[in-house]
């Protein structure tokens, strides 16, 4: 058998960190098993769906490398199919038309909550042989006898009663289908044999199996994932602090990192943290999933990121370096050195893009201020005889290259008899606006003679305006 997984998400907003990991498990299960991966938008709640959120949707699995072999399917465009089995299931005689209005509705509520039992529409309109009218929605007739078992592939068996379950709604007065309905539909006609979804649809899942089987469909496998809390045990929400998949793009987070982090919230492999992709496929696995909710731990994140940050291919970590420049108006492909070579020296000390991209501006364009801390430590009258010496040894040197200036900067402090920082830090400040950047060598090589020596006067010129 081939196996297909969906992604099913309602463009109601962004794509959310639980969102992802649900898309995540369902394109690992797939590429495991040889099989294929569809996107699906549940666009039919037309009022909350919006183009913007679609788009977000599909942006966060692109930026994700989550890659789909089928669709974007669109459900608003597939309300004719849905009409059509709809109507097989009123043909059948497993579905009717209902007429309840709302105050009998909860009149009858009211009744059952009195005799203490559990609100549920009580078939009364199944014999009526009620026609279509204004009012009239279509309910599916839910066997009466028996029940449903959810072989859950994450929770194990879950055994329902059908009289648990009361004939739900699957087209509104308008004839719109409602969400139980159009799954169904889709599910079985994209041939979808693994449902990975959150577990906040179980309760969905047994009337899904009836209508299914209403229908002859095969059955699909379920596996429902728990949910994510954020670190005070209540349901991950903005108020812990980024959710949507391109916020941790916009806060600096390499896609690797996060995919890393997603695989692990909820699923393990031994005791591995770090997962290449082709590791995440290889060893993933629905019965290592766990049973209970987990935890976000943004800390670990952040770690999984340096780590990335560290490890991956400079090339790699420059091309997303280079978006973040973007945003600070910088063009690292313009008048400056390799980003590679930056990559490579500033990662070590960057837990993120934002930082890298902030620490690494100086490279590629003037800064308008000093760090007022660092200009106040550093700038001293002295310090202008530090830099004009060194401004005179630079201009000389004859090969702009790391041994050869750590080397003026060694003998000037020895010359003025002054310690090393207090001519490499008078020096740091001036060329990168700041007292932290890589070492002081590489950092002047990198740069280059001409802006060196460009900054340097600037600084001379500060100092003596003090
Ligand atoms: N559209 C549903 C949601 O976003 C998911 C439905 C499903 O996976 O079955 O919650």
């Amino acid at each position: 058998m081939s196996i297909k997984t969906r992604f099913a998400p309602s463009p109601t907003g962004y794509l959310h960190v639980g969102g992802a990991r649900t898309a995540l498990f369902s394109w690992l299960y797939a590429r495991k098993h040889g099989g294929k991966f569809v996107l699906r938008i549940e666009d039919t709640d037309l009022e909350r769906s919006t183009k913007e959120s679609v788009n977000a949707i599909l942006e966060g699995m692109t930026w994700l490398g989550l890659e789909y072999d089928e669709g974007p399917f669109y459900q608003t465009e597939r309300f004719e199919r849905y009409q059509q089995v709809i109507q097989q299931l009123l043909d059948q005689g497993d579905a009717y038309y209902c007429c309840c209005s709302k105050e009998t509705l909860e009149q009858l509520r009211n009744e059952q909550k009195a005799r203490k039992e559990k609100p549920r529409y009580d078939g009364r309109c199944r014999e009526a042989k009620h026609h279509n009218t204004k009012e009239a929605v279509i309910r599916f007739r839910n066997p009466d006898e028996g029940g449903v078992v959810i072989q859950d592939l994450v929770k194990g068996d879950i055994v329902i009663a059908n009289k648990e379950l009361d004939d739900l709604i699957i087209a509104r007065a308008d004839g719109s289908p409602t969400y139980n309905l159009t799954v169904v539909v889709d599910d079985m006609d994209m041939d979808i044999t693994h449902v990975i979804r959150g577990d906040d649809h179980i309760n969905n899942t047994p009337r899904q199996i009836n209508i299914l089987k209403a229908l002859g469909a095969e059955l699909p496998k379920y596996a429902h994932v728990p949910m994510i809390l954020g670190d005070d045990g209540a349901r991950l929400s903005k108020r812990h602090g980024a959710v949507s998949v391109m916020q941790y793009r916009d806060d600096g987070f390499l896609p690797e990192a996060l995919l890393n982090y997603l695989v692990r919230l909820g699923w393990s492999h031994g005791d591995q943290e770090v997962f290449s992709v082709d590791e995440m496929i290889e060893f993933f696995d629905l019965d290592n999933v766990n049973v209970s909710a987990s935890t976000f731990n943004s800390e670990k994140l952040l770690w999984l990121n340096h780590h990335y940050m560290m490890h991956s291919d400079a090339a790699h970590v420059a091309r997303h370096l280079s978006w973040h420049m973007g945003n600070l108006g910088v063009d690292p492909a313009t008048d400056g050195p390799d980003l590679v070579k930056v990559v490579e020296i500033q990662r070590e000390r960057c837990k993120t893009l934002v930082e890298m991209a902030q620490a690494s501006a100086f490279f590629y364009k003037d800064f308008e201020h000093y760090d007022e801390k660092a200009a106040k430590k550093n700038f001293k009258q002295g310090s202008a005889l530090v830099l004009k010496n060194l401004y005179d040894k630079f201009s000389e040197v004859e090969q702009w290259q790391g041994e050869q200036l750590h080397q003026i900067v060694l003998d000037l402090a020895e010359a003025m008899d002054l310690k090393l920082g207090k001519v490499a830090q008078p020096l740091r400040v001036a060329i990168s606006g700041t007292s932290v950047s890589p070492p002081i060598d590489v950092t002047l090589s990198l740069l280059g003679r001409e802006k060196t020596l460009a900054r340097i006067a600037k600084a001379i010129n500060f100092i003596e305006k003090l």
